[in-house]
């Protein structure tokens, strides 16, 4: 049985989920060179941030003001934003930590990587499980592999997984695929490659790299097209 929820990747990190709640992650648009989408027309009740860097945070103060929508973040970097507009509601999480906003719960996991935002010390950078409607699904964020995936698979049990795989400040398709065996999603979807040249990657190395031991399906998003998924 199909679940209620659509996808929809607006290249890079930026993912727009769509079930009871409009979400969207990592809202890179403005300079964002693939991005189908300008930050005017996105309409979101909740915006969530994996991490400080500009390519996360993107528009999401823009967006989170225009749609009177709530940003979820981690610590020191909620800080740093409220600072920037202290009308926006930021809710502050770390790891382990959650917060549920309207029926949809928001975990922030680890993320191998580091968190600065406008030149100041952004805390931790994380990963976002967000279960909306029935399904789970886990932003990986921008990640190095670590061992500790696995839990986040076996704790967790995300229907989709959302992995990094444009090497250089993040997995390339090689530690993307065997971080997927660790998280055992249904379904994995590549992200973070070929939005420029020094991260550009052949996504479908990673879907038969990961797909070889069967049993996890790998989708390949078309940037700005609406998408479900299967997970039964
Ligand atoms: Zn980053």
């Amino acid at each position: 049985m199909s679940k209620n929820i659509e996808l929809i990747w607006q290249g890079h990190a930026c993912f727009e989920i769509r079930g009871s709640k409009r979400i969207i992650v990592d809202p890179f648009l403005e300079g964002n060179p693939v991005a189908k989408i300008k930050k005017e027309d996105v309409e979101a009740d909740i915006v969530v941030v994996t991490h400080g860097h500009s390519d996360h945070v993107g528009d999401a103060l823009y967006i989170g003001k225009k749609n009177e929508a709530p940003i979820v973040t981690m610590v020191e970097l909620a800080w740093l934003l409220s600072e920037k507009d202290k009308s926006l509601t930021i809710h502050d999480i770390n790891f382990s930590g959650n917060v549920i906003i309207d029926g949809v719960k928001i975990t922030a996991v680890p993320a191998l990587h580091s968190s600065s935002y406008e030149g100041k010390y952004a805390g931790n950078p994380g990963g976002m499980i967000i279960e909306m409607d029935g399904t789970t699904i886990y932003h990986a964020g921008d990640t190095g592999i670590f061992k500790d995936m696995e839990l986040i698979g076996s704790m967790y049990k995300p229907d989709i997984a959302m992995l990094p795989i444009g090497g250089h400040y993040t997995m390339s398709p090689n530690e993307a695929a065997e971080a997927v065996k660790m998280i055992k999603p249904k379904v994995a979807i590549p992200m973070h490659y070929s939005t420029f040249p020094l991260i550009k990657q052949d996504p479908s190395v990673f879907k038969s790299l990961a797909e070889k031991d069967g049993g996890i399906k790998i989708i390949i998003p078309e940037i700005g097209k609406n998408f479900n998924v299967d997970i039964k």
